[in-house]
């Protein structure tokens, strides 16, 4: 006989991961006991050899689907002659510096009996088990037991209580364990708030088939839901959404319905029907099924299956929905009922509503494929709260990420914890929503930070938050945080050449940058290249008026000429156009900025395709969706040595205007301008490799987001001898930030 005590680290708690070692030690005739502490699990099994060995084997190999293991340690113990073997309770607050389980889709086993009319869950839309079901959404605090969700006001009946207490049931102490006697329940409503009578989901499928807008509270807040085959609805949802253009995201009722709307890779098949179902960014076919309005232009469509019970029950196979998040343009997602009922009365028809509150509302996550792998672009339901693994202990951090699509990162040793997708802080609901989720976090993860690091950029919302924390605060470069953001991912901690392209970040000159090459590593950075500045023409405003880039970049090559250019963007051109441009001239109101978005601006508006914009990035992703499938030539433009290296694209955009003057069209040219820019990017890693000797590169900044430009630099360095990077499960715009800015900050404490 020996005994051996196991301790399990990882995402192992609230995962079904106790009666999963009580079904193996009698499977190998063990005696001992299991229980919950505060890294993991923590066991001690008793028997012979080959039983122990069976059950060590067995542990590593066949893990609980939704378990994590992070590391197992084995030291023998003494013989304790135990009768059996047995669960012990967690004790309480031990359980502070174990992990949180995100929000998991419905598993195989509960849709089976979602569907089953003999199961007394038979069509209960609050099923779940240790495999499935909400888990970050419901949390309030930990450990994360019953009383600590917004589970605790719901008594379980007798039957409930029995599986929940039962070691080799499934919902072996699954914290939401419910069913139709003692669980939450769904109510159907219109917007004066009248119960309607009936069915709740056969009434919203009919109200739905009727065109109607129907506010669904789901697991992370609320969805507005309408059918996306039913062009009016979709308009009608446009217009009272306050969203032009910016395309809407679909549920499919089934992966059959997904593949006749749009291309599928292996990969995407297995994102989309993973346990976090988030919405997965495909190529559309031409169907003609969907309405025209959910993704106006867009030969792309954001598709998700399914997740939880209710969009089960609600959407049968051939249903498309559009799901797009409860709020108007900027705002948060609702979660809160009443606070839904105030801000989705204008747009909703119907409410369908329940009665478990949302502890923590976590946004859809969006993600698409990049050579095969999964590419994070907005990182939350299904992801957060699990933590990053970072290769080097770092001491307790708060990293407050940027300004737009702002997401957070509080460090615990090896882990980072990014918070959920925050949005534009700069509205003052998500702002509050921003310091509340900073709070939850460092309560729930036991973390009090020793440093906190936020963005150069004086005017951002988070810089002047984190000012007020009374705690040690160290400025972070943005686009250094961009690339530490990918180093972090890989665990890179030598100097790397990093490509950091975005839209804007507050360069150490007090310019804005965004087309930068950084040799980077984790302690600090030199800028060895950079886009050539040019003006900012009315500041922010250039920002949502890309015709303002497109207009300087005439005056610069025509001046008095321009207007007898002929091309369309002159003629798209505001009639005192050369107004803004006389007192940009003079340095009013336009700062100088070296962003690679604004050269997309700068090119969709010369091009002709957008001179004003309605959502961040609206032109340069229209610039990406022009040019797929052409195939462009490279346009001239000036790479000029010196340190730093800059480029020069005007004489591409004058090549630009003369192709245009030829006829050529706005496909071609956007395909010309990302071949150059991709040849520019390339010309530039390699001119100051040669001078480094640094063969690791590094891509991040939210211009990154354009696939199309990375698999073309990716394939013009397929014979150097370098080693590229790209971020996989941090997004490459500033949802990323923050992890790169936790990890800078972390290292200046010294505890790598
Ligand atoms: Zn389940
Ligand atoms: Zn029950
Ligand atoms: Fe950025």
């Amino acid at each position: 006989m020996k005994r051996l005590g196991i301790t399990v680290s990882g995402i192992v708690q609230g995962v079904g991961f106790r009666p999963f070692v009580y079904n193996l030690a009698h499977r190998y005739n063990l005696s001992g006991w299991v229980l919950n502490n505060s890294s993991g699990v923590e066991m001690e099994v008793e028997g012979y050899q080959a039983g122990l060995d069976g059950f060590v084997l067995a542990l590593r190999q066949e893990v609980p689907p939704l378990a994590v293991i992070g590391e197992i340690s084995l030291t023998s113990r003494p013989v304790m002659k135990d009768s059996q073997f047995v669960i012990r309770y967690s004790v309480s607050g031990a359980a502070k510096a174990a992990l949180v389980s995100p929000d998991v889709a419905i598993c195989p086993d509960c849709r089976q009996e979602l569907g089953n009319g003999t199961d007394r869950r038979y069509q209960y839309p609050f099923i779940n088990c240790t495999n499935c079901g909400p888990r970050y959404s419901i949390i309030q605090d930990v450990p994360y037991d019953r009383a600590n969700t917004t589970m605790a006001g719901f008594i379980m009946c007798e039957a409930c209580q029995q599986e929940y207490d039962k070691p080799t049931d499934r919902r072996f102490h699954a914290q939401p364990n419910a069913c139709p006697v003692c669980g939450p329940a769904y109510h159907l409503l219109d917007r004066q708030g009248n119960v309607l009578c009936g069915d709740v989901v056969t009434e919203t499928r009919r109200l739905v088939s009727e065109g109607k807008i129907v506010a669904v509270k789901g697991i992370g807040g609320y969805h507005l839901a309408c059918d996306a085959c039913n062009e009016r609805a979709v308009q009608v949802l446009r217009q009272r959404k306050i969203r032009e253009d910016k395309p809407f995201a679909v549920m499919a009722g089934s992966l059959e319905t997904v593949r006749m709307l749009c291309e599928l890779s292996p990969a995407e098949e297995q994102l989309l029907t993973g346990p976090a179902r988030p919405i997965v960014l495909l190529n559309k076919k031409q169907t003609g099924q969907l309405a025209s309005g959910v993704a106006p232009g867009n030969p792309q469509l954001g598709v998700m299956l399914p997740y939880a019970p209710v969009h089960w029950l609600l959407l049968t196979g051939q249903d498309i929905w559009v799901m797009t998040s409860g709020n108007t343009s900027d705002e948060p997602i609702a979660y809160d009922d009443a606070d839904a009922f105030e801000r989705l009365a204008a747009i909703a028809d119907y409410f369908l509503v329940h009665n478990r509150p949302i502890a923590n509302r976590a946004d859809d996550s969006v993600v698409r494929v990049f050579q095969n792998e999964s590419y994070m672009l907005r990182r939350s339901r299904g992801y957060v709260p699990s933590p990053l693994e970072l290769h080097w202990n770092l001491p307790p951090v708060l990293a407050m990420g940027g300004e737009l699509k702002n997401t957070f990162c509080l460090t615990r040793g090896k882990q980072a914890f990014l918070g959920p997708h925050i949005g534009d802080l700069e509205n003052m609901a998500t702002f509050a929503y921003y310091k509340q989720a900073i709070n939850h976090f460092k309560q729930l993860f036991a973390v009090e930070p020793q440093l906190v690091a936020y963005d150069l950029h004086p005017e951002y919302l988070s810089t002047k938050y984190a000012q007020q924390l009374s705690l040690p605060t160290v400025g972070i470069q943005h686009h250094h945080a961009h690339v530490a953001a990918v180093m972090a991912e890989y665990g890179l901690n030598e100097p790397v050449i990093g490509v950091a392209f975005d839209g804007t970040g507050y360069g150490t000159d007090g310019n804005l940058w965004g087309g930068e090459f950084l040799v980077a590593d984790l302690e600090g950075f030199s800028r060895l290249g950079h886009c050539q500045y040019i003006p900012l023409p009315g500041g922010a405003k250039a920002i949502t008026e890309p015709w303002r880039m497109a207009a300087w970049m005439l005056q610069e090559l025509y001046g008095k000429q321009t207007a007898e250019l002929g091309i369309a963007c002159t003629e798209q051109l505001p009639v005192n156009w050369q107004l803004a441009m006389q007192a940009a001239a003079k340095g009013l109101n336009s700062p100088f900025t070296s962003s690679v978005g604004r050269l997309f601006d700068t090119a969709a508006a010369l091009i002709g395709l957008r001179q004003t914009i309605h959502y961040e990035g609206q032109a340069a992703i229209e610039l990406e969706l022009a040019a797929a499938g052409i195939s462009g030539e490279l346009l001239p433009y000036h790479l000029s040595s010196g340190t730093p290296a800059i480029l020069d694209f005007t004489p591409a955009f004058a090549a630009m205007v003369q192709s245009l003057r030829h006829g050529a069209s706005s496909g071609y040219l956007a395909a010309c301008f990302h071949l150059t820019l991709a040849d520019a990017a390339v010309s530039m890693v390699r001119y100051i490799s040669q001078q480094t000797a640094i063969r690791k590169i590094v891509f991040s900044g939210g211009v990154f987001q354009n696939t199309t430009l990375l698999s073309q630099i990716f394939r013009m360095l397929e014979k150097d001898p370098f080693l590229l990077y790209v971020h996989r499960h941090v997004p490459a715009n500033d949802g990323g930030l923050a992890l790169g800015q936790a990890v800078i900050a972390g290292k200046k404490l010294g505890c790598c």
